[in-house]
């Protein structure tokens, strides 16, 4: 039987890779420059990585998340070796501040729970710390800094004035009451709110985070301070401040990206067959814009299982079962049964398909999930997630010649969107469903032609995870060096 996405221990699964990089310390110094030139890592970087790995132990999604990232500086560094002055670099890959709090709550039952809340102020160079929450079991702090690490680039790449941060609990909101979940975010507010505020750290939503949670979270900031600072926190509902096509911005955004990339090759969405995983706030209104550009998709998951419906699947019925029922996605073939299939525990990505856009959360599609979709011709994948894609499957797509958009350029819609929620609230303005999203298509755009771009001028075209790593730290380090050494 396969495994659970959710029980897959590792980020690195059956991957020789990730082992080796986890035993680096324990190889000789031979063995050590054997493993960096195999992947490519420049001598100069070399120390950093090792750096990182000794000095955040039991972290490997910030290993994941690092080692990728400096994989792609070689290049820079060969060009522009004064980017590797003053420690840069690591700088970049030191947190600025890290908050971990107990979040103390009582359950419906009388009983007094006890969550751990973090925030991990990663990067303001370019602006306010900005990024989301994320409300699942799996949280500890190198997740919480594995993504905060992301969102650093990922907001460079944006061209918006916002730095990288994250944060998140261990809560699990799955079962909880309306009114647990009232009073976990009210608590978790009740710590937060000293370390927050429109000109210094600006979260929104991420998984087990929408649109009910950050009202609750707004309320008790608004209650603490006795100021209506709206700009404080993003993703809130349209009653109190919210922007039109927030909700819809990170799927819309990254279909806009990858639509964008199968232009290059003179195709697009219309008439292919698509797989999105997850059935979330991403993978919901990815699958709403596949549609509107004239694609079919044909399956969704969420940790239990996945569902196919070889006629595409009926968007409404997932919104009322996981928005308004908040049911699991099984329910899905309950209801509609006909030309419908429910897998329990399988992989998603066993589906065929031309465009795979894994929408749920990171190392979600491995190695041998990006072999089958290679052997059943996918053409593009787009990731709506952060890092759904382990290192062994993105090698494996970039080999195929398959076109490849990873999260921090794709999914960076949603960022984007927040930051024009900001303007909005800062000139007390509100702009139509239109408006908004046409600025957020025109970004998408601008990302996607600055990664390609910068892909090509580093020699490797059509490399995005080249083309966005490198734009995205060439914008931060401008900035931190205009800073001096801070
Ligand atoms: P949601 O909570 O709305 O949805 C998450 C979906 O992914 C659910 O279907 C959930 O299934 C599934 N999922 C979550 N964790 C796991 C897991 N460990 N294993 C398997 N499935 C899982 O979250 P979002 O849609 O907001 O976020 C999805 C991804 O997109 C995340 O990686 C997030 O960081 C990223 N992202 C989100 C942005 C946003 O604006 N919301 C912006 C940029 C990136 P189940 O209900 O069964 O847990």
């Amino acid at each position: 039987m396969q495994q659970r996405l959710r029980d897959i221990p590792s980020p690195w699964p059956e991957n020789r890779c990730g082992e080796l990089l986890h035993s680096y310390e324990r190889l000789d110094r031979t063995k050590q420059s054997e493993f960096m030139t195999l992947h490519q890592i420049d001598e100069k970087l070399e120390p950093i990585i090792a750096d990182v790995l000794r000095r955040n132990p039991g972290e490997p999604e910030f290993h994941q998340a690092v080692y990728e990232v400096l994989e792609s500086l070689g290049r820079v560094i060969a060009k522009h070796p004064d980017y590797a002055d003053n420690a840069l670099i690591e700088r970049i890959c030191e947190p600025e501040r890290q908050i971990i709090f107990r979040v103390p709550w009582i359950d419906d039952a009388g009983k007094v729970q006890i969550n751990r809340g973090f925030r991990v102020q990663f990067n303001s160079a370019l602006g306010p710390y900005k990024g989301g929450i994320r409300f699942h079991p799996s949280v500890n702090v190198g997740i919480i800094k594995f993504l905060g690490f992301e969102q650093t680039f990922k907001n460079a790449l944006t061209g918006m004035p916002i730095g990288g941060g994250k944060g998140g609990s261990d809560f699990n909101p799955r079962d909880r009451s309306d009114r647990e979940i009232m009073r976990f975010c009210q608590s978790f507010m009740t710590e937060l709110h000293r370390h927050i505020g429109e000109y210094v750290d600006v979260p929104a939503g991420d998984i087990g985070v929408g649109g009910r949670e950050i009202g609750y979270m707004f309320g008790q900031f608004k209650r603490l301070t006795n100021r209506y600072e709206a700009g404080v926190l993003t993703g809130k509902g349209l009653s109190f401040g919210g922007s039109r096509a927030r909700k819809e911005a990170t799927g819309f955004g990254a279909v806009y990206f990858v639509e964008r990339m199968l232009g290059r090759r003179k195709t697009g969405f219309e008439g292919k067959r698509a797989v999105v995983s997850g059935s979330g706030n991403v993978a919901v209104y990815t699958m709403e814009k596949i549609r509107a550009f004239g694609g079919k998709v044909l399956a969704c998951s969420d940790s239990n299982g996945y569902v196919v419906d070889e006629g595409g699947i009926d968007l409404d019925l997932v919104k009322e079962i996981k928005e308004v029922r908040r049911q699991r996605i099984e329910e899905y073939a309950r209801l509609k049964r006909n030309g419908v299939r429910y897998v329990e525990n399988g992989s998603i990505w066993d589906v065929p398909c031309d465009v795979a856009m894994p929408s749920a959360t990171q190392n979600e599609l491995t190695g041998r999930d990006a072999g089958t979709l290679v052997r059943n011709g996918v053409i593009a994948v787009g990731e709506g997630a952060n890092m759904p894609s382990t290192p062994d499957a993105v090698r494996i797509f970039q080999e195929a010649g398959v076109l490849f958009a990873p999260g921090k350029a794709a999914n960076a819609g949603g960022v984007a969107t927040s930051a024009l929620e900001m303007q909005q609230n800062a000139s007390r303005d509100s702009w139509t469903f239109e408006q908004t999203e046409e600025r957020l298509a025109g970004i998408m755009h601008d990302i996607h032609d600055s990664c390609a771009e910068t892909a090509e001028e580093y020699g490797a075209p059509e490399n995005y995870v080249l083309g966005a790593n490198i734009t995205g730290f060439v914008r931060v380090a401008e900035a931190m060096r205009a800073l001096g050494v801070i």
